[in-house]
């Protein structure tokens, strides 16, 4: 970390197909001048072809990290040197850091949920109940696996890819985990502690209904969703409106960017900036 680097600038990149207009950069950009270094965030649009060339280029050109996401989060594995705890765990990579002179690939996805969720509860012990079996599902369930909470339970549209993530805690993280096929309105079990939609139902759309009885959500439990936008969607009103604690997708948005800044800087950066930027990024 540095404020009077060599360089004019130092360079963080984003490696993705499709990447223009990413409200992340203005996010981190936010953090970086508030903070007052002298480094950029740049989107790259890389193809699959060219990913290995491309991480070659960033090392050659001192780049401090970089985030990568779809299709680069599994394929970029084989060109780095490494991978922290949970990105092993998981097999994807979304941000790729510096650790001494080995560029090591972290997740950052259940990081930023698991920092967001701090702000309300302690998963430790907790018995938990996750809706969707994807990318960020897998994050969030490695993420709570690490941390030590009591038992997960995959619900899923999809079987086999519900059954891959439970056979992944099981085997991985020794965790006391179970796959229930989602077929028509889930009754969440008494005694869960932490509801989440990670699924994409209801992005963009604040009406999309999450199948389950609400009447079986009760006011000692937690209810989180990964959609960040809407901030607000139809599960989290509908949680709030039962007495529970809701937590909407944005904060899980913003510590992933967070953790971000934290690898590549060293430095704490001021949540409510970035909260603030990500906010006027997505016109919210
Ligand atoms: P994936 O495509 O990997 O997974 C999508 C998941 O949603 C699958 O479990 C899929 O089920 C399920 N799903 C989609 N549509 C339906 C439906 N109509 N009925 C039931 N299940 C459905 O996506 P990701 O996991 O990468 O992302 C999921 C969401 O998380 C996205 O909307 C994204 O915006 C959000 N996200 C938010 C982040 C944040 O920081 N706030 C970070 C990362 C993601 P099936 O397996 O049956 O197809």
């Amino acid at each position: 970390m540095s404020a009077q680097p060599n360089f004019l600038h130092e360079l963080v990149g984003s490696m993705s197909q499709g990447a223009a207009g990413n409200p992340t950069v203005a996010m981190i950009e936010a953090a970086f001048a508030h903070h007052g270094l002298h480094w950029r965030y740049v989107n790259m649009e890389v193809t699959p072809e060219d990913l290995g060339v491309a991480v070659r280029g960033a090392r050659a050109l001192g780049f401090r990290g970089f985030n990568c996401s779809l299709p680069h989060k599994v394929t970029v594995i084989p060109h780095l040197d490494g991978l922290g705890e949970s990105a092993a765990v998981m097999g994807a990579v979304n941000c790729v850091v510096w650790r001494g002179d080995k560029l090591i690939g972290e997740n950052t996805d259940g990081k930023g949920f698991l920092k967001s969720l701090a702000s309300v509860a302690d998963p430790r012990g907790k018995s938990v109940v996750l809706f969707g079996a994807g990318g960020a599902a897998r994050a969030i369930a490695v993420e709570l696996g690490l941390a030590g909470i009591r038992q997960i339970t995959i619900v899923n549209r999809a079987a086999a890819r519900g059954s891959e993530l439970v056979e992944l805690l099981k085997s991985k993280l020794n965790l006391n985990a179970e796959f229930v096929p989602w077929e028509g309105d889930y009754a969440i079990p008494s005694g869960t502690d932490i509801v989440i939609n990670a699924t994409s139902i209801g992005l963009y759309d604040a009406d999309a209904r999450l199948k389950l009885k609400l009447t079986t959500l009760n006011k000692s439990m937690v209810v989180a969703d990964v959609i960040a936008n809407p901030p607000r969607t139809r599960l989290i009103r509908d949680a709030a409106e039962r007495g529970c604690q809701a937590l909407g997708g944005l904060g899980m948005l913003v510590n992933q960017g967070i953790v971000g800044v934290q690898y590549w800087t060293g430095i704490e950066p001021d949540a409510a900036v970035m909260r603030r930027a990500l906010e006027q990024a997505l016109g919210l």
